[in-house]
């Protein structure tokens, strides 16, 4: 069955949580697939749940930090990458 948005952002922590049965995660994953709005609040939401585990609300495992930090490093040269040439001042 297709599902609506609003369906989609009703589901979508647990399938971040993966405790969606088989056939309804089936569906979620089909509307995301050609969904930007719902694709995008996934995202948004699991970048949330990085940033809350980065402030150690959570049990982490032992190189948790380690591995995210070099994630968001890798993130962020590839979103904001740094500048070629740094003129001397
Ligand atoms: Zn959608």
């Amino acid at each position: 069955m297709a599902l609506s948005c609003r369906h989609v952002w009703d589901r979508i922590s647990e399938y971040i949580d993966d405790t969606l049965d088989a056939q309804v995660r089936a569906d979620v994953e089909r509307h995301l697939a050609h969904c930007e709005i719902c694709s995008a609040i996934l995202d948004s939401t699991r970048n949330i749940i990085i940033f809350m585990a980065d402030d150690r609300v959570f049990e982490l495992p032992l190189d948790f930090s380690k591995r995210l930090h070099a994630r968001l490093d890798d993130v962020l040269q590839h979103e904001y990458p740094e500048p070629r040439e740094i003129g001397p001042y």
